[in-house]
């Protein structure tokens, strides 16, 4: 009764993101109560496998008490702080230091915000700023690519390629522009080298074409997360790194969704062997526990800004600023990724990509693909012609139900795409469950009448 009253209440007042309000007012919220490990647990009592970490967030898995401790602890001793006026708490500092520690390259100066969303507007900010202080103010147009997310905010609803985050916005703005995704699966050219010099070629041209001493900066995800995993080529994302050096082009890796042990070490640019300018981290940051994101900016960046300031602030910061309940929860979460999580997601990411592969000679299965906790499998109706599940039966809320059925929590996307991004602590027959459960979704769908 609890749960009517409150699917009700939640139906009359809570306004969801990223849903159709009409859609989730016919459906109802579920709402869910607890969870430990990877398993949460809805109103109903019924226990969920949570393949998708919240919101690709939960890397940690829940239920870990030395983080609700260390969260308990801050707010006792000092639950807020602000870094204005030169003030400052001791952990959002030490969390700085240590991750500016484990950060590729020079990446050593960290701006905390509030989340994914406020960090790549964040960094569109400071980037302007860099280029005023350059004395290049007319270095004002932004680059990213199709199918791509940098978030919601208006500025980075613009820089993200997905049209449900555009139509009736009024984005992107004139400065904003993109070029075309990897997307081996849907790529039409045959080979990675191939597709990696033509990401180069047309990055070159629209450069050229916008102007080259025009562009401030290129955004990139070391994998495309919420426009359905997409892992681009082995090599593109250096190349992509290499192409914004030589044009003397900020590089900007959001690894809102990468970091943080998703894809296997601490952050992904680490593996691509490339070191961007700028970047942007969340989700993992605090495991989901607390709202916080991190914009990281290598010394020439942070030097450039502070010289050009001089002895006037530098005008962007929130209240909420590496806040310090937040910044405890990090520590506390990054001592429990080095002791032991990152090695067990390493470990579980295998199995989950084995296990996914062997989904591959399922009729409705086109495409497998992933690394570490991060991982996607693509339906198609029709393999040959790679046909996506037909739009009019709504993909994303069928497949999303009939998993939950299952007794598992899936992304599912709207072109008919299961995503993963399964806490890091998973054990062994938990990624098994996932696999098999995923395996008996598909038997059902292949049998609904109006899929096939
Ligand atoms: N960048 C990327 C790559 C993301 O995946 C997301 C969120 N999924 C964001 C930015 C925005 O983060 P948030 O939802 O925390 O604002």
């Amino acid at each position: 009764m609890l749960t009517n009253s409150l699917v009700e209440l939640d139906r009359q007042h809570l306004v969801h993101p990223v849903s159709s309000f009409r859609g989730h007012e016919a459906r109802g919220v579920r709402v869910l109560r607890s969870a430990s490990g990877a398993t949460v647990t809805d109103a109903e009592g019924r226990e969920l496998i949570d393949g998708f970490a919240g919101l690709w967030c939960v890397n940690a898995g829940y239920g870990h008490e030395s983080v609700v401790e260390a969260a308990a602890e801050q707010m006792r001793k000092l639950p807020y702080a602000t870094g204005y006026f030169d003030l400052g708490a001791e952990a959002p500092i030490r969390l700085a230091a240590e991750l500016a520690e484990r950060s590729p390259g020079d990446l050593n100066h960290i701006y905390f915000s509030l989340g994914g969303s406020d960090a790549v507007d964040s960094t569109i900010r400071f980037i302007r700023y860099y280029w005023h202080a350059k004395g290049q103010p007319q270095r004002d147009q932004f680059i990213s690519v199709e199918q791509g997310y940098h978030g919601s905010t208006t500025m980075g609803a613009g820089l993200t390629a997905l049209p449900g985050f555009h139509e009736g916005f009024g984005v992107p703005y004139q400065w904003q522009h993109k070029i075309s995704s990897h997307y081996i699966y849907r790529n039409p050219l045959k080979t990675e080298q191939e597709i990696i010099d033509a990401s180069v070629a047309e990055l070159k041209a629209k450069v050229a074409a916008i102007g080259e001493d025009k562009v401030a900066a290129f955004y990139v995800e070391p994998i495309q997360g919420s426009g359905g995993v997409l892992v681009p080529p082995k090599g593109w994302v250096k190349a992509m790194r290499d192409a914004c050096a030589e044009m003397d082009i900020l590089f900007v890796a959001d690894e809102v969704i990468t970091g943080f042990g998703r894809t296997g070490p601490l952050f992904a640019c680490a593996e691509e062997g490339i070191v961007p300018d700028l970047m942007t981290t969340a989700k993992g940051l605090t495991s989901g526990y607390v709202p916080m994101g991190a914009v990281f900016m290598r010394d020439h960046v942070y030097e450039t800004i502070a010289e050009g300031a001089g002895a006037k602030a530098v005008g962007h910061g929130f209240t909420y600023s590496a806040h310090p309940v937040s910044a405890a929860v990090a520590l506390e979460v990054l001592r429990l990724y080095e002791g032991g999580l990152l090695e067990n997601g390493r470990k579980a990411g295998a199995r989950l990509m084995a296990g996914l592969e062997s989904l591959r000679d399922h009729p409705l299965v086109g495409d497998v693909r992933g690394r570490g906790m991060l991982a996607a499998v693509e339906l198609v109706t029709d393999k040959e012609k790679k046909t996506p599940l037909p739009a009019a039966v709504q993909p994303a809320t069928r497949l999303f139900d009939r998993a939950w059925e299952q007794g598992l929590i899936v992304r599912s996307f709207a072109q008919g795409i299961f995503g993963y991004a399964p806490p890091l602590c998973c054990t062994e027959a938990e990624i098994d469950a996932i696999v098999e459960r995923t395996r008996t979704v598909l038997d059902l769908t292949l049998e609904d009448p109006e899929i096939r």
